[in-house]
């Protein structure tokens, strides 16, 4: 699948390194501010893949955008199952083009500028990264909110991050330690209850063993969303 990548004829050679301050008098810096101010659209993310297109982390769409414009990443976009790769530019007048048609789907997303609109990209490839990192789950509390899906591994409710907290399984004062095997969502009231106990001892019982994730799982989540979809042919080929 990955022989299949072609460049897109509207990517400009040496522009890659484009330096600080581009021809158009505009830096992504402001565009990027402008939108992290006053839209969601910032707040979405972006797969990116290394030199040899695995999957290796989330970014940030300022984040993704900041890389792309250093001409550090390029877009890989999946249309009509065909994989193009765009630079900045290119991304950007491709942005244009479907712009100008009105050829936007639903799950696109947009930010727009005074002087232009461009497409959030869902997927980006490290030009000049090619390692896979071997923990690339991180052990912390929004990653384990995420795996349990906000969902208290007690009472089994889900609650907003506000009213949840991290439970030692095996509580602290008895040798639990710090991992995704003994800690779990719990909602406050539930935590309370269990106190210094295990579960067993407070007549408790957990919704499933809790155990270290295969992927991200913020990956996992986004992946269930059709706005997502085209990240689905990234993480399965390497899983
Ligand atoms: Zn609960």
């Amino acid at each position: 699948m990955i022989s299949g990548v072609r460049r897109n004829k509207s990517r400009k050679k040496g522009s890659r390194c484009t330096p600080a301050g581009n021809r158009n008098g505009h830096t992504p810096q402001g565009h990027v501010t402008q939108g992290r101010r006053r839209s969601p659209v910032m707040q979405l993310n972006v797969l990116a893949l290394n030199r040899n297109y695995v999957a290796v982390h989330v970014l940030t769409v300022p984040r993704a955008f900041s890389l792309l414009w250093k001409g550090t990443a390029e877009v890989v976009n999946v249309e009509q199952d065909q994989y193009l790769s765009y630079d900045f530019d290119g991304w950007r007048e491709n942005s244009e083009l479907k712009a100008e048609l009105e050829d936007r789907d639903d799950t696109d997303d947009w930010i727009r500028s005074v002087q232009f609109e461009i497409q959030v990209p869902k997927i980006i490839r490290l030009l000049l990264y090619d390692r896979v990192p071997r923990n690339s789950v991180k052990f912390n509390r929004r990653n384990v909110f995420l795996r349990d899906e906000h969902c208290c591994q007690y009472c089994r409710k889900r609650f907003p991050r506000q009213q949840l907290s991290l439970d030692h399984v095996m509580p602290r004062s008895r040798g639990g330690g710090d991992s995704w095997e003994n800690i779990v969502c719990a909602c406050l009231s539930c935590n309370v209850r269990k106190g210094g106990r295990t579960p067993q001892e407070a007549g408790m019982t957990l919704k499933k063993p809790p155990v270290k994730p295969k992927r991200s799982p913020l990956i996992s989540r986004q992946m269930t969303q059709p706005k997502y979809e085209s990240w689905g042919k990234f993480i399965r080929i390497h899983e």
